[in-house]
């Protein structure tokens, strides 16, 4: 079976004289539509918001695209804080999700006016000793509070997820004590969060926790006096990385969760409560894509396919065991009548991109297309072996290609060298 690029062999090879691979590339045109069609899925929702997830592909041209989009952002550190400020986000366009949270990123997370999302019930008081010292700020009138329902997230096709074995979230008697805390303190909007299933597929992820969510928001307001204002659905809205899975339609999850939100929300007069989102890899996960070059073939016992990246490039392979489908660019009518390994150069056995994959027949010099590496792939790139981050390139709608992020080169994997000035000694 095959899957669709949005390169061609020339396209690629063209690209690759001025920009050696393995590289990056982003289809802006995707991104857009894809973005547009979220935005149509809950415009029944008057305060709907996505907070792009920017650890899944954290490059500031890519979030410019989202911002004009008009999505926020969604950050977990303090560096992704400050990407989603260098982009001109504000306030309230920027939620802090983050867990096992340092003071210090809940006092900068408060300072740039982002909604904080506490993952645990003692966060309140970490929040609160990040609010004092020295640039003491205002204690915030916004907080989200995110929920773990423990046991096993169960849908009417089988189990999804452990949330009982997850380290997120606070139990739903911490959630009520915390809403209550919160509102002696001062806080104003409340907004709740889960998280409970990762990659879903097949549509009903987000009507089913929404359901759930909706039914809490109703118990807090009876427990606790807490309105809610807004409710954080998260990530967790899936690609299709294998050719036969059948994708996600953003439109009919919209209208699930539109059904479940009429019926539990607007009864108990709750119909005023924005849907916030945090997709992450739904929003740019099948618009990018790794190219490499094949640069051996090596015949043993099994046959291998030898390319100029590495897992240090694209770690879901070596760590998930994930799917990633490959195309070999100019032969994608040719059978797929051979089986390879695709392996890096890593000195590490798992560094394999693919396992006994039935490909057609390749030989030195062909580009390979990984499918789907616009999401959590570049952004969990390492130095391992010494090895190096490739560019990012952005195919713009008008096919033109720009360069988002060079190439790291010797000396940046030197620069935090201080005490030995390894890169001067090399070029002595
Ligand atoms: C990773 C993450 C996301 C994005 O998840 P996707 O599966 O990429 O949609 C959203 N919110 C939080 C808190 C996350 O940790």
């Amino acid at each position: 079976m095959s899957k669709a690029t949005f390169l061609t062999k020339e396209q690629a090879e063209a690209i690759a004289k001025e920009f050696p691979t393995p590289f990056y590339i982003y289809d802006e045109k995707g991104i857009r539509e894809n973005a547009r069609k979220v935005h149509e899925a809950f415009a029944w929702n008057q305060g709907f918001r996505e907070y792009f997830a920017v650890k899944a592909l954290p490059n500031p041209e890519i979030m410019r695209v989202m911002k004009e989009e008009g999505c926020g952002f969604d950050c977990a550190s303090e560096a992704e804080l400050m990407l989603a400020k260098a982009v001109g986000s504000t306030g309230e366009e920027i939620m802090f999700s983050s867990n096992d949270t340092p003071v210090s990123e809940f006092a900068y997370a408060n300072r740039i006016g982002g909604i904080i999302n506490l993952d645990d019930i003692s966060h309140i008081d970490t929040l609160l000793s990040a609010c004092e010292g020295e640039d003491a700020t205002p204690f915030p009138e916004t907080i989200c509070c995110r929920y773990n329902p423990g046991g096993v997230f169960e849908m009417a096709n089988g189990i999804m997820d452990h949330p009982g074995d997850s380290k997120y979230g606070m139990t739903k008697a911490q959630l009520f004590k915390a809403y209550s805390r919160l509102k002696e303190l001062g806080v104003k909007r409340f907004g709740l969060h889960a998280f409970l299933a990762s990659n879903t597929i097949g549509g009903d992820y987000y009507p089913q926790l929404a359901a759930r969510l909706f039914q809490i928001a109703v118990e807090i307001r009876e427990q606790t006096g807490v309105a809610l204002s807004f409710i954080n659905l998260s990530g967790g809205v899936g690609i299709p990385y294998r050719p036969n899975e059948v994708p996600n339609d953003i439109l009919t999850i919209g209208a699930g969760v539109q059904r479940q939100y009429e019926s539990i929300l607007e009864p108990a007069g709750l119909g005023d409560i924005a849907i916030y989102t945090e997709m992450g890899r739904f929003m740019t996960g099948p618009y990018g894509a790794l190219i490499t070059r094949v640069i051996h073939e090596k015949h043993i016992y099994k046959e291998y396919i030898g390319v100029d990246a590495c897992a240090a490039n694209l770690m879901r392979p070596a760590m998930y065991d994930a799917y990633h489908h490959i195309t070999v660019l100019g032969k994608e009518e040719e059978s797929a009548d051979h089986m390879y390994d695709v392996v890096g150069s890593l000195c590490e056995n798992n560094d394999k991109f693919a396992i006994d994959r039935h490909l057609p027949e390749i030989t030195v010099g062909d580009l390979l297309y990984l499918h789907d590496a616009g999401a959590h792939s570049f952004s969990m790139g390492y130095n391992y072996n010494g090895k190096l981050w490739c560019a990012e390139l952005l195919l713009k709608e008008d096919g033109s290609v720009s360069l988002i992020r060079r190439a790291q080169t010797p000396k940046d994997y030197f620069a935090t060298l201080d005490i030995l000035p390894v890169y001067e000694k090399l070029n002595e």
